[in-house]
């Protein structure tokens, strides 16, 4: 029995997270979900974004499924998602975008990972006003040696485990000389101990063009904490939207799973919300309990359902009857 730390969060967050636990309790895989509780709903409830029962639950199970937290624009309390990643140490978020033969798209044949550094760049949170008038504001973008080596050999390490050909760094070392330079040395040099894998670097702004016109060319793409946060929005773009796209973020001893989109206030409460990404998070999940069977039982039944394109939510087929619980009624149906 694995012990998961379960949290639903805001907005369409309840809703998916419902479907999602009910997939994968038909997955056959044994979970004993300790729900725990974060993010807005929690700061109206408990008066804290991140209530120290929640911090409890995930330092005695290391493992935590969550819904999207709603942080709010300019003002408020820090993003509770970095706070975690920057906690645990969650240093590699891992996003994959892969075509869906259901799924009409401008390309069919895109096969993309990101892997994102997590806990560094410039959402380490170094912000501050430089007057009283608040009139200058500074952001500092923190990038290590030790951080850089970690997450590019995590990238490798990934592309050789899951017989991946190439690594793409993607950076603006052109401009930013230290804080992009270091991450591209790292890059270099780790390359350089990977020979069995094809090392490809790009400037970030081209880098974009290219997915745009020619997906095809990358594979696994490495880079800091805000390029990936975009990049992994356009490559969910690519390949049919941020419905679809789930996120590992994985640390030495603790790992948290979650979709790569947010609370979609726009659509909560109504039944519209696409469960296939959070689902998709649960069955990474899965593969890194060890469940690889349950996982696997998962990845087919979502694959079925999201490719007949009958039982889906409006964003995959804007025909379609069906909402997030019709949705998650028909992957438990398609289950083997
Ligand atoms: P969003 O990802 O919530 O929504 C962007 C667009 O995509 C919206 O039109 C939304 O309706 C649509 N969308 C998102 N998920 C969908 C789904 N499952 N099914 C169908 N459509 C979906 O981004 P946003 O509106 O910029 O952010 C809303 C809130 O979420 C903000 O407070 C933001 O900080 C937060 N956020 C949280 C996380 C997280 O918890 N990991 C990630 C991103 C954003």
């Amino acid at each position: 029995m694995h012990l998961v730390t379960l949290i639903k969060g805001d907005g369409i967050g309840p809703s998916i997270m419902d479907e999602a636990v009910k997939v994968i309790d038909a997955s056959g895989a044994k979970i004993q979900w300790e729900e725990a509780y974060a993010g807005f709903g929690a700061h109206e409830k408990f008066g804290t974004p991140l209530p120290d029962e929640t911090m409890a639950s995930f330092d005695k199970t290391r493992v935590a499924f969550k819904g999207p937290l709603t942080t709010v624009v300019g003002t408020g309390f820090r993003s509770i998602n970095v706070a975690l990643r920057q906690k645990y140490e969650l240093y590699a978020n891992v996003r994959p975008a892969k075509s869906w033969a259901g799924i009409k798209t401008r390309y069919d044949d895109v096969d993309i990972v990101i892997v994102r550094e997590n806990t560094e760049g410039l959402y380490a949170g170094l912000e501050h006003y430089l007057t009283p008038k608040k009139d200058i504001a500074e952001s500092l973008a923190v990038v290590t040696r030790s951080g850089s080596e970690r997450i590019i050999d995590y990238a490798f390490q990934y592309a050789r485990e899951n017989n991946r050909q190439k690594v793409t760094v993607c950076h603006k070392a052109n401009i930013l000389k230290y804080t992009q330079g270091l991450f591209l040395d790292v890059a270099r040099e780790t390359a350089t101990r990977y020979p069995d894998i094809q090392f490809d670097e790009k400037i970030i702004d081209a880098a974009c063009m290219h997915l745009v016109m020619n997906p095809q060319q990358f594979d696994v793409i490495v880079c800091t904490n805000m390029f990936g946060d975009i990049l992994s929005d356009l490559t969910a773009g690519l390949v049919g939207g941020l419905g679809l796209i789930p996120g590992a973020n994985i640390g030495n001893d603790a790992a948290l799973f979650e979709a790569v989109h947010g609370s979609a206030p726009d659509i909560a409460g109504k039944n519209l919300a696409n469960p296939t990404a959070v689902i998709m998070a649960g069955a990474m999940m899965l593969s890194h309990l060890g469940e690889q069977e349950a996982a696997e039982r998962v990845i087919k039944a979502v694959e079925k359902v999201v490719n007949e394109g009958k039982h889906v939510t409006p964003d995959l087929n804007p025909h379609s009857k069906a909402g997030t619980i019709e949705m998650g009624n028909a992957i438990v149906g398609a289950m083997e």
